[in-house]
């Protein structure tokens, strides 16, 4: 499965956002490593060495276009070569002032250049700079280790040329058109050698390429090592990690992020989709340049920008089958362990004449040792890493958030509310998490029955992204994950409920598929649809037939049918049962309540839902039901009048109510879990008191995502901490929780009429405030800590100590 910042899916890119203009195939050097002339392919020979006025427009154009029809904002352009600036000043200050002119009325333009920097001069940089566009520097690190490849025809070293250019760059006035440093890697250099004089240069960023090879021309393995290119970056990770990172490591950060879940933001590792194509100077659209070194032509697809628009590049096959994904590696790579990380790495790697692109990456020894070595060293600060599997935010407590500046996300849900942007990147992020759970779950299944199962979500993957998505989307998964993996004392979780999970997605997407499913407690699970009853105790297995969203599950000498009209049904007029329920026998279905449009779940049935302090209820009849659903309605309709800046988030966020057993004493309970994303638990209550449990706690929701994503805190901090709202200390965490939490409940009853209502307003008010001062006084609070509370704080600190009118 690809991992996307929306949800992982999409193997397929709807659109290009990446593009590289080749707009020089010459170049003045003559690395002996270089892809463009040294390796299989060959076409530079034939294309023009400059790209022609006309062929300028006509990618801009077909570039533009691509950007309208599927209004993008943004696109991202790279100029490169060959050299880019040989075309000198006059010549590239044209395509840019061209480029510039098509592009922009449309999108943003994001402009690039990749060079070797040896034309590089002030002139140029001006004009660089004029035009906004940054510069990436090829560099191979010290004048030993760059000699060794990069040189001159007639065999002069490049090194003080490129050192000359990176000057340049570093100039005030020049500084921000600089990108960074692109380094390939040789073993024989000395690491640590080539990481201090790329340091040298003060690069905003690093990128380490491992040198292009594949089955048929392996890389060099001096003195036969067994993975002589993970020892070399390893020496590397750790010292940057002792140096505290001081600049971007993209390979790093692409492992780290994908280690948490996230995007690997990379073309080389990870399974993020590729949206890059690539304009020759000719004007054919090709592949990605790496493809070059498979073999002559293999990056060529036979269309260019003067009769195909960027969509028929998109829909190309060759293209399709470029793409990143699990669905389309071998079935060593699909059982990996570290698949999600590697992704298998450059497709190009894989390429063997007998077997194709259908091997493991040439490199795969040394990608399996770096991954599980960067995995194994990078604890949080002060914990230990031992709870496998670990949580997105096991890796750097002010990592950026999924490669995105953290700061805004920070800002948003630390001043207390949320957007529904925020609250849909924190689904996000979750999202990713969960699928990269169950990435490691499916190696734990291989050669087991369940490994069908795999197979089909790899297929879903592939063909109904979307319905993957919306099934990984159902909050229990994550708990179920995690349980498999890694079962606490006393508790377990069925693998084989794999098979639950791809029929579920395989019913959404409408795909016939025969599966051998669990069958517990008499019934057959499809997370987020319902469950299929039937009574053959004995049995622990059913086989499930789907065809055209309709199901029929047999086992021992039952069967039950269930019609895609009663297993997708929405909910009827808003509040009612799923059309279909009272009808089906042997359906019992997930139920709903509508609020203001979005439909929640009233989850009574998952057989993970029970995670909490309290119990959950067991499932609803039909009048108590309808009971928890008024009285959600009317709930909402609460927080809609004393809250509305909660509004947003929580229809964004909200998936879930898990109804709670009553207190016999009749004192309400409410609850949430990290491993529940977008669910409250709670006891019915009357719509005022439900109200503020539902705000309480969607707030622990929010900040639970949060934690994953960066930490806010020391989790090695031993005190604990007296808040005013509880009788015994809290540890740091429960205490910023509950801050965090009374935050927003202080919001509601800031809003609500009454002079109670001011009274429950001061102390939720005064609670709050001096919560946040002791959380500041414990200097454990990160830098991303820091700036939460700081935020949590500036929005206590804008509302009155007491209403008007309530003064005391
Ligand atoms: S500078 Fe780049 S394009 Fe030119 S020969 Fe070297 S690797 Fe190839
Ligand atoms: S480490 Fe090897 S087997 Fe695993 S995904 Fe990468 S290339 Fe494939």
């Amino acid at each position: 499965m690809t991992t996307t910042a929306a949800g992982r899916s999409e193997l397929r890119p709807r659109a290009l956002n990446q593009y590289v203009l080749k707009v020089h195939s010459r170049c003045d050097l003559a690395c002996d490593h270089c892809y463009v002339y040294e390796h299989a392919d060959q076409s530079w020979r034939v294309r023009p060495r400059e790209i022609a006025p006309e062929t300028v427009d006509a990618a801009a154009t077909r570039i533009a276009e691509h950007a309208h029809r599927h209004g993008l904002a943004r696109v991202h352009l790279v100029l490169h070569g060959g050299e880019p600036l040989l075309l000198g000043p006059v010549r590239l200050a044209a395509v840019l002032t061209r480029l510039r002119a098509v592009i922009e009325p449309v999108a943003e333009l994001d402009l690039r250049m990749q060079s070797n920097g040896v034309l590089l001069t002030p002139r140029l940089c001006e004009l660089l700079v004029a035009h906004g566009v940054q510069v990436g520097i090829s560099l191979d690190g010290d004048a030993t280790a760059n000699d060794r490849h990069r040189r001159f025809a007639g065999g002069a070293s490049s090194h003080a040329a490129v050192r000359r250019a990176l000057a340049l760059l570093r100039r005030p006035e020049y500084r921000h058109s600089y990108a960074g440093i692109l380094c390939t890697i040789d073993v024989r250099n000395d690491p640590i050698r080539v990481y201090e004089a790329l340091l040298a240069e003060a690069p905003p960023r690093i990128d380490l390429l491992l040198p292009h090879a594949t089955w048929n021309a392996p890389p060099p393995r001096p003195g036969g090592a067994a993975t002589p290119y993970a020892d070399w970056l390893l020496r590397i990770y750790r010292r940057w990690v002792r140096d505290g990172r001081p600049v971007g490591i993209r390979l790093f950060d692409s492992l780290l992020a994908s280690g948490a879940g996230g995007r690997s933001g990379a073309e080389s590792v990870g399974l993020d989709p590729s949206d890059l194509a690539v304009v020759e100077t000719d004007g054919a659209w090709e592949l990605a340049d790496s493809m070059k070194t498979a073999y002559d032509g293999a990056a060529g697809i036979g269309l260019d920008v003067f009769r195909h628009p960027a969509d028929a590049v998109v829909s190309h096959p060759e293209f399709i089958g470029s793409q990143r994904g699990l669905a389309r590696l071998c079935p060593t790579c699909r059982r990996c362990p570290v698949v999600a990380q590697c992704g298998g790495g450059l497709r190009a790697h894989r390429y063997s004449d007998t077997g194709g692109f259908d091997n493991p990456s040439v490199y795969c020894a040394d990608l399996k040792e770096l991954i599980i070595s960067i995995n194994r060293e990078t604890p949080p600060p002060g914990a230990a890493r031992a709870r496998p599997p670990a949580t997105p935010a096991d890796h750097d407590p002010d990592l950026p958030l999924d490669g995105v500046p953290a700061e805004g996300l920070l800002d948003d849900i630390g001043a207390g509310h949320g957007s529904a942007a925020s609250l849909r990147r924190l689904a996000d992020a979750q999202l990713g998490y969960v699928r990269g759970l169950v990435v490691e779950l499916a190696g734990r299944v291989a050669g087991t029955p369940t490994a069908a199962a795999w197979e089909l979500l790899a297929r879903l993957d592939e063909e109904a992204a979307d319905a993957l998505s919306a099934t990984f989307a159902h909050p229990y998964l994550r708990r179920w994950a995690r349980l498999c993996l890694a079962p606490p004392a006393g508790e377990t979780a069925d693998p084989a409920q794999l098979a639950g999970l791809a029929a579920s997605a395989a019913v959404r997407a409408g795909i016939e598929a025969e599966l051998e499913v669990p069958l517990r407690a008499g019934l057959v699970h499809l997370p987020g649809l319902g469950a299929v009853e039937l009574d053959e105790p004995g049995e622990r297995h059913a086989l499930l037939a789907l065809a055209g969203g309709g199901l029929t599950a047999r086992a021992g000498r039952s069967a039950v049918s269930v019609p895609s009209t009663a297993v997708m049904a929405p909910p009827a007029g808003g509040q009612g049962l799923p059309a279909g329920h009272a009808s089906t026998a042997g359906w019992r279905p997930v139920r709903r309540v509508e609020l203001d449009g979005s439909p929640i779940l009233v989850e009574d049935l998952d057989p993970y839902r029970d995670c909490y302090e309290w119990p959950a209820t067991p499932r609803l009849a039909p009048a108590a039901l309808a009971s928890w659903q008024r009285s959600l309605a009317a709930a909402w309709q609460r927080i809609r009048r004393d809250a509305p800046g909660q509004v947003p988030g929580l229809r964004a966020g909200l998936r879930a109510v898990t109804p709670l057993r009553a207190d016999p004493t009749g004192r309400l309970r409410s609850a949430t879990s990290r491993d529940a994303f977008g669910v409250v638990g709670t006891v019915e209550a009357r719509p005022d008191a439900l109200a503020v449990l539902l705000v309480h706690e969607f707030q622990h929701v929010k900040l639970g995502a949060v934690l994953d994503l960066t930490l806010l805190f020391d989790p090695a901090y031993p005190d604990r901490l007296r808040v005013p709202w509880r009788d015994t200390p809290r540890p740091l965490e429960g205490a910023l929780q509950g801050t965090y939490a009374h935050l927003a409940v202080a919001d509601v009853w800031r809003a609500r009429p009454g002079p109670e209502a001011g009274e429950h307003y001061r102390r939720y008010r005064d609670w709050t405030a001096g919560a946040i001062d002791a959380l500041v006084a414990t200097g454990a609070l990160t830098g991303h800590g820091t700036r939460f509370v700081r935020r949590m704080g500036e929005t206590l600190h804008s509302w009155p100590a007491a209403r008007r009118g309530d003064e005391r």
